[in-house]
């Protein structure tokens, strides 16, 4: 074991604050990465605030972050894809069976014996593991991701989230050419999906309660924006979307989007607010709509994600922060003041 720096949160009211933790030394099957560059997500708000309770409790003190690009610092002797020196990245998976058919199918985001990046047991050391907002991690090299060389590191680390997550459904909903397909609030998730929706060449509409972020839509790919809570340009899109991504972070109405969709049209959930949302089910019987959720995506889609990113030049908006200012970024998520993701630099992290 050896110690590193890292920020942790050591009660649902605490701030993030400094502190050292323990890490493995790598097995032979490990990548150990310098950690450059960690996203912020609003599952790590969620997270660090207990706010997911209902479904899992978060374990005290906490360290966040998932989505990491870092340097390897070390290689187990079994180790075969990665050498010191390399350009990596992890995001909210370390672990899982591998032999399920969920991990088989290149699923491991649905296992059933996954281990997340933070707040998960951690088999190794016992406790929870820790995530990247912290100087080194040691990770299985099974779920360790190859960075394309063409994009800005800072960039490139919210696509291990935020990226992925909008990535997956949109190709299991086939968004493609000559669909239209709403994003349902403009931040790191968000996005991200309009990026995506405009690269597989989608008419894309963004939704928003931010009727100042209409221009950065615009400039991100959006076709069109609404604002959200004018309810007549709602209605000038009743039943004609294929798809929506619904990103928001917090309880809305959810059967005010339903609505917009075309026959069998679909609305896919990866936000996940702390409160549960009602479904009016006439929203549903009415045009044979359906509602459905996704979580982040397998390994093999990742990679495959991070590939397409090298290929089209996508990354994600960042504004890159010290980590001493992630308590304040956190209370800018809040008042959905992002544009789009807070990358956090972890050099700052050395000063500590
Ligand atoms: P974020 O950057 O804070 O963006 C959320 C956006 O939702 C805001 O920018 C805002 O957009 C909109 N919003 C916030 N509060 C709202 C409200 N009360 N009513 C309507 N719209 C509101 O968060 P994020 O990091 O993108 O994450 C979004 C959600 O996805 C979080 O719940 C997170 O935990 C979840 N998530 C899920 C997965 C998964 O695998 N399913 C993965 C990552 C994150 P506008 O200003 O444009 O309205
Ligand atoms: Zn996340």
């Amino acid at each position: 074991m050896y110690n590193t720096k890292a920020y942790s949160a050591v009660s649902e009211t605490s701030p993030l604050a400094s502190t050292t933790i323990e890490r493995r030394e790598p097995t032979e099957h490990d990548v150990q990465l310098s950690i450059l560059f960690c996203g912020v997500c609003h599952s790590d708000l969620h997270s660090v605030r207990n706010e997911w309770s209902s479904f899992t409790s978060t374990v005290y003190p906490i360290v966040p972050g998932h989505e990491i690009v870092g340097r390897v610092t070390k290689v187990g002797s079994a180790v075969t894809k990665y050498q010191p020196g390399d350009i990596a990245a992890v995001g909210c998976l370390v672990d899982s069976d591998g032999t399920c058919p969920q991990c088989k199918a290149g699923f491991e985001q649905f296992c059933l014996n996954q281990t997340l990046t933070y707040n998960s047991p951690d088999k190794h050391l016992g406790g929870v593991t820790k995530g990247g907002y912290s100087d080194s991690i040691v990770v299985d090299e099974r779920f360790v991701l190859r960075v394309p060389t063409n994009l800005d590191l800072a960039g490139v680390a919210p696509l291990l989230c935020a990226g992925i997550t909008t990535y997956s459904p949109m190709r299991h909903w086939g968004v493609t050419k000559g669909k239209k397909v709403g994003v349902v609030g403009l931040g790191g998730l968000g996005h991200m999906g309009v990026k995506f929706a405009r690269a597989f060449g989608a008419q894309v509409v963004v939704f928003t309660t931010s009727p100042d972020k209409k221009e950065d839509a615009l400039r991100l790919g959006a076709d069109e924006v609404v604002v959200s809570r004018n309810a007549d340009e709602m209605q000038k899109h009743a039943g004609s979307f294929d798809f929506i991504l619904d990103t928001v972070s917090a309880k809305h109405d959810i059967n005010a989007y339903l609505n917009l969709l075309r026959r069998d049209g679909n609305i896919t959930l990866v936000g996940a607010p702390e409160k549960p949302l009602d479904v009016s089910a006439f929203s549903l019987i009415m045009g044979r709509r359906s509602l459905s959720g996704s979580n982040i995506g397998g390994i093999p889609e990742t990679q495959e994600m991070l590939d397409f990113c090298g290929e089209h030049n996508i990354t994600a908006d960042v504004e890159v922060i010290p980590i001493q200012k992630v308590n304040e970024a956190y209370e800018r998520l809040l008042k959905s003041d992002v544009k789009y993701r807070f990358c956090i630099d972890m050099a700052s992290l050395k000063s500590e």
